[in-house]
């Protein structure tokens, strides 16, 4: 397929352009349980074939580290940022975590108790380590209980709350989001593309834009489907179908700038 011409300029000159993207939803298909869930086939080759053509390569997902890591591959010069940037590592190296982050692992912790023993049987609590997420994918009709529960947590403990797929996520209340995350890996670059299929990523898509309006060429990516939210696809330049899609892409961009996978 042909690369789409506003992602042209990435490809001639790959050495001062930034790649960065989403994992679920983006790279790997969304799934009933969000431990299952796999990247693509041929993912983790277009990533270290970009990363060896492009001045900076990045997965910057919700995930943990170690998870992202684990699915992907410890891959050779590909940056991930994790929990939104409260971890990060590249090459699968040690992983660095926030500093301000660390304080609030015990109460985070706490917060995966009681959500565990409160909640109904059919809401997923996922246990990250500096956050958690609720999810209700398997159970829609305990939305409500999920929000209730999780909002009592950030009341009683000061994490904050933010919206996903599905699923409610508390965080220590810092500011750290894919959009700081972004706005540091793209610092300097010429041009750059996120890749995004969340509201979760809508600050990565602002980052760009504000780096757009000071004069790199940005691309923000909306990867949608059928329950995509829909200010995604509306803060995009460019909109793809799913993981699918956003691998395509991938691979066109790769190919347009010379490399292989
Ligand atoms: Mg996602």
């Amino acid at each position: 397929m042909a690369l789409d011409a506003r992602l042209a300029p990435l490809a001639a000159d790959p050495g001062r352009a930034v790649v960065l993207t989403d994992f679920d939803g983006t790279l790997a298909p969304i799934v009933a349980d969000p431990s299952t869930a796999r990247p693509l086939p041929g993912v983790t080759d277009v990533l270290a074939g970009l990363a060896r053509r492009f001045g900076r390569v990045a997965v910057v997902s919700g995930r943990p580290v170690a998870y992202l890591v684990d699915r992907l591959g410890p891959l050779e010069g590909v940056h991930v940022a994790g929990l939104y940037g409260l971890e990060r590592s590249v090459g699968g190296g040690p992983v660095v975590v926030e500093p301000d982050a660390a304080k609030w692992r015990s109460v985070v912790a706490g917060a995966v108790e009681r959500l565990r023993g409160g909640l109904p049987a059919g809401a997923d609590v996922e246990e990250k380590g500096l956050t958690v997420t609720v999810h209700w994918r398997r159970a829609p009709a305990l939305e409500g209980d999920v929000r209730a529960g999780v909002a009592a947590e950030a009341a009683s403990t000061g994490l904050t709350v933010h919206d996903g797929r599905m699923s409610v996520e508390l965080r220590p209340p810092l500011a750290v989001d894919k959009g700081s995350v972004t706005e540091a890996f793209a610092e300097g670059c010429a041009s750059a593309c996120f890749l995004g299929d969340d509201v979760g990523d809508l600050p990565a898509f602002a980052a760009l834009d504000r780096l757009g309006a000071a004069g790199a060429h940005t691309v923000t990516v909306a990867v949608v489907d059928a329950e995509s939210a829909p200010e995604v696809a509306a803060a995009a330049d460019l909109v793809v179908e799913g993981p699918v899609g956003a691998l395509a892409l991938l691979v066109d961009l790769l190919e347009a700038s010379g490399g292989v996978s």
